[in-house]
């Protein structure tokens, strides 16, 4: 394969991936004064929420008091340069989810990473880790013009399905019980005058009603605008790790797609004159591999509020597993919502593995914790660790591993992070 002008390029830190934690990551790193660059093999970042049509940052706030924000730095520029454009849905959703714009989320992110000085390389799939025996040294990627090989002092797997660590061989883990994959999809001309309560309620009767609802989930809906909201409602089960399980999950999640809006348009007198404008660019995954971490962060920790000398992050999210099974109702922290919990430095750092730290949904957890850690605000928290950790090694010469923790908190304090269950801020 032709080789890429950029091969032998070399970076303090190279951050793969930019959804929730990788951009995180990529500025933290940058504006630490690291030499980073961000590889994402789409044409712009932002992940799930973005991608997958989600359109919400869940855990940035509290669920039990949602005028508390739990993560700052990158979250909150990101939250604040979106609302300067103009790219908040409406306030008519749950009160514990930010609901934004997918288009202007991309745009916030882009100017954000330019501002912190990060190299963003879109189109950008990487494909290996390149190792001088346990110490990753960089990746193997495959740019627009040819394969190269990007050398760093430390990587940030931001992939969301630790795609870097399993290349370089980390231990990971994957659960028999899979959460189920989902392809959100997006409606438009929406009756207006109608509540989200009454639009979530109608649309979860007609299910029902349909007898399609042990099938499918929810449905959730977000209200985007007043004319437009996004369904989360698919529901299709398949390793998603495995190519041929997933691209037949992909071609049956648009099938059920279909199903679900005729079942919707028929039995929802507002959505009678709606049509899809579009479903997610791929199916998305709740939950794949989980690294072997310096620590497992257990739903016992997240349920006691355990407290880590080496906290780097606050969780917010309830243990919320989609199950394979199939029901249909509201979200468990209705019911209890959780308070906010810490997460240690140790879940970021694979175990055998140096100069390589995973941010984001495969962080190392049990299966009931990573309910709650796999959502976006705390995979931006993860990452925003991650970017400065990476740039901490860099900087002082010691490993990944070794990165002074104290160290590390003050300058996550300095660039806005909140670790402390004390230290939540009212917005
Ligand atoms: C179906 C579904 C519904 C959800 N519903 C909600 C919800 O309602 N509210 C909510 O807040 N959260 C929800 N979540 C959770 C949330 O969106 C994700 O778990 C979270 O975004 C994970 O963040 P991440 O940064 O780890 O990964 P991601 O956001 O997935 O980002 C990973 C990025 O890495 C890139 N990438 C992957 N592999 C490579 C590679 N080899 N080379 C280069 N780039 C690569 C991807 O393109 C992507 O941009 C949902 C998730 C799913 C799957």
């Amino acid at each position: 394969m032709k080789r890429s002008k950029l091969d032998g390029r070399e970076f303090d830190v190279i951050v793969c991936g930019g959804g929730s934690a990788g951009v995180a990551a990529a500025c933290a790193a940058a504006k630490a004064g690291a030499r980073t660059a961000l590889l994402e093999r789409l044409g712009f970042c932002g992940g799930t929420p973005v991608a997958g049509m989600i359109h919400t940052l869940d855990a940035v706030l509290s669920c039990e008091d949602t005028s508390q924000i739990v993560v700052g730095g990158y979250a909150s520029d990101l939250v604040d340069e979106i609302t300067r454009m103009g790219g908040r849905g409406t306030d008519d959703n749950p009160g514990e989810v930010l609901s934004l714009h997918p288009e202007y989320m991309k745009i916030a992110a882009d100017r954000l990473l330019a501002r912190a000085g990060v190299q963003t390389f879109y189109h950008s799939a990487v494909f290996d880790a390149m190792m001088d025996g346990t110490r990753v040294t960089g990746v193997e990627v495959a740019l627009r013009d040819g394969r190269a090989q990007l050398r760093s002092g430390c990587v940030v797997d931001g992939t969301g399905d630790a795609e870097v660590a399993n290349f370089a061989g980390v231990k990971w883990a994957m659960d028999e019980e899979l959460q189920a994959l989902t392809y959100h999809f997006r409606l438009g001309n929406v009756a207006s005058g109608v509540t989200w309560v009454d639009l979530e309620d109608g649309c979860r009767t007609a299910m029902q009603a349909a007898g399609d609802h042990v099938r499918y989930g929810g449905p959730w809906v977000i209200r985007l605008t007043n004319q437009e909201v996004s369904i989360n409602a698919t529901r299709v089960y398949g390793n998603p790790i495995d190519p041929s399980d997933l691209s037949a999950a992909e071609q049956e999640a648009r099938e059920s797609m279909l199903v679900i809006y005729e079942i919707l348009r028929q039995g929802v007198e507002a959505l009678r004159e709606a049509y899809i404008i579009a479903g997610a660019t791929q199916l998305h995954v709740r939950e794949s591999r989980k690294i072997a971490g310096e620590y497992v962060l257990t739903e016992e920790d997240i349920l006691a509020r355990r407290r880590f000398p080496d906290v780097i992050a606050l969780g917010a999210w309830p243990i919320d597993i989609h199950p394979t099974n199939g029901y249909v109702g509201v979200h468990p922290h209705k019911d209890s919502p959780p308070k906010p919990y810490e997460i240690p430095y140790r879940c970021l750092v694979p175990l055998e593995v140096d100069q390589l730290l995973v941010a984001g949904r495969p962080i190392s957890t049990t299966h009931r914790a990573h309910g709650s850690t796999r959502v976006p605000g705390t995979s931006m928290a993860t990452g925003h660790a991650a970017g400065l950790a990476a740039a901490l090694s860099v900087r002082s010469g010691v490993t990944a591993r070794r990165v002074d923790t104290r160290k590390l908190q003050d300058e996550l304090l300095r660039q806005g992070a909140i670790l402390s269950l004390d230290q939540t801020v009212t917005q």
